[in-house]
């Protein structure tokens, strides 16, 4: 149930015109929520991207910037992740390797003393 805010009447849930005074009660029937942008809850979801995620699922229909907000920061966080883990793997595989060429080199460097001295 809501009221009018001009003149206290009851009014019905679905009421659009007040039936007390005629005045449009559509546009005052709760304070929105503000709804911007905001790096913060941005910030929130890159830091907890599964916080992000359920904060999105959670102000979507309600509050779209700002469940975006959280989104794009969740989606940065993860796709950053996924970045890192690939680069870092990509780094280890690289310096696996090269030790790898390395102890080969002194293996072969150990034939070539046998070779030479013994
Ligand atoms: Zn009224």
């Amino acid at each position: 149930m809501k009221y009018c805010t001009k003149c206290g009447k009851e009014l019905l849930d679905e009421a659009v015109i007040c039936p007390g005074c005629g005045c449009s009660c559509e546009t005052q029937v709760a304070p929105a929520e503000e709804d911007k942008k905001s790096f913060g809850w941005a910030f929130l979801g890159f830091l907890v991207p599964v916080a992000g995620l359920i904060l999105y699922l959670i102000w979507k229909d309600k509050t779209p910037l700002k469940a975006k907000s959280c989104g794009k920061g969740a989606l940065v966080s993860v796709i950053l992740g996924v970045i890192f883990s690939i680069a870092f793997s990509a780094l280890s595989t690289f310096f696996f390797m090269s030790a790898g060429d390395e102890i080969l080199e002194d293996a072969y460097e150990y034939e070539m003393y046998d070779d030479m001295y013994l």
